[in-house]
């Protein structure tokens, strides 16, 4: 399974990637997503990344 990162530099906080995915994803205090539990729930992970309108998640 490939594992999500976020690049907080990038990270626009949009909350999309939450909408999506929130087994994987949220928004830290400042507003910017992070990876809270890379195995979670989600059923696309493709989708979220190509959704993320900052290009801030990448899969490896
Ligand atoms: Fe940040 Fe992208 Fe998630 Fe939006 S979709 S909160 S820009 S990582």
């Amino acid at each position: 399974m490939p594992i999500p990162v976020v690049d907080k530099e990038k990270c626009i906080g949009c909350g999309t990637c939450v909408a999506l995915c929130p087994e994987v994803f949220d928004l830290d205090s400042e507003g910017k997503s992070y990876v809270k539990n890379p195995e979670g729930k989600c059923d696309n992970l493709k989708e979220v990344v190509e959704s993320c309108p900052a290009g801030a998640i990448s899969l490896k």
